[in-house]
């Protein structure tokens, strides 16, 4: 099985990102947030682990591309708390820098700071995720990733170092981080020209976290969810019109801030101000 592959290879309805490749260079992700939807399809996803005989194939599979775009993770995070020390990700980078492909990091990581350098070797932009800029909300929600102040910081590093950024304020809960006002300001005065946003999706095993870690949100949620939500691609949605609702506030906030704005996995295009997956940055960055 190749390593770096077409992105949705499913096509969902649901997903608007322009064609790209993904990579993801560990198997599961130990930041372990509760709302992970990988965790559904990916065994003992909370147990990080590297790809097998990574960096070999790698190296074949790179010297192949012609200019794609490579979405460094979709289903994992590049920056795992091993990568630290397995620097495996920083050798993945060295290797695609030297190919021919554009590179979006998707990331809840500072450690993606310590890779400026090879990021500025080929066209890049990277996609911070920043669910919410409260800590103990942030600390229940993605228990082992950096704090939403240290993600801000790693936001202006990067922009600093002419590094375009977007950010990811996602997913979006009722009663959790639906508000997102002070955030998105303090995005647009550090300088973050995209955002994107999409509502939180119940699978099993996520709502089974999510109960555990918000017990009385959860019990406010399930209405929503249950009675009033509807069934899209084997996940549990709020209804349309709250997805709309939620979604078209966040993009008032960004584009009242000059921002871009797109939803991922809505199926809500007429939101998008732009590619939703803040790709466009890698144009903007070449011209
Ligand atoms: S960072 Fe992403 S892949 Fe990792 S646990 Fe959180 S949601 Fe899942």
């Amino acid at each position: 099985m190749a390593l770096i592959s077409r992105f949705d290879p499913w096509r969902s309805s649901l997903c608007t990102c322009p064609p790209k490749l993904t990579f993801n260079p560990y198997t599961g992700c130990d930041h372990s947030c509760v709302y992970c939807y990988a965790s559904s399809y990916i065994p003992r996803f909370f147990e990080c682990r590297p790809k097998s005989d990574l960096l070999r194939r790698l190296q074949r599979e790179a010297a192949t591309l012609k200019g794609e775009t490579v979405s460094i993770a979709n289903s994992s995070d590049p920056y795992p708390r091993i990568e630290a020390e397995a620097l495996l990700t920083r050798v993945c980078l060295a290797i695609l820098a030297q190919s021919n492909c554009r590179i979006q990091i998707i990331t809840k990581s500072t450690l993606v700071t310590r890779d400026i350098d090879l990021l500025g070797k080929a066209p890049s932009t990277v996609a911070l995720t920043i669910t919410t800029d409260d800590g103990d909300v942030a600390r229940l929600l993605e228990p082992n990733a950096p704090a939403p102040a240290e993600r801000l910081k790693t936001v202006e590093t990067l922009i600093a170092k002419g590094i375009p950024v977007s950010v990811r304020v996602d997913p979006i809960i009722p009663l959790v981080n639906d508000k997102p006002e002070r955030l998105i300001g303090t995005l647009a005065s550090i300088g973050v020209k995209h955002v994107t946003a999409s509502t939180y999706k119940i699978k099993p095993d996520n709502w089974q976290r999510f109960s555990a870690a918000m017990p009385q949100v959860a019990e406010k949620l399930k209405p929503l969810y249950f009675e009033q939500g509807e069934k899209k691609g084997g996940y549990t949605l709020l209804h349309a019109n709250l997805r709309l609702k939620l979604l078209s506030n966040i993009r008032r906030l960004a584009t009242a801030n000059d921002m871009k704005f797109g939803v991922c996995r809505e199926g809500l295009t007429q939101l998008n101000t732009a590619a939703c997956d803040g790709s466009w940055l890698l144009a903007a960055k070449q011209r």
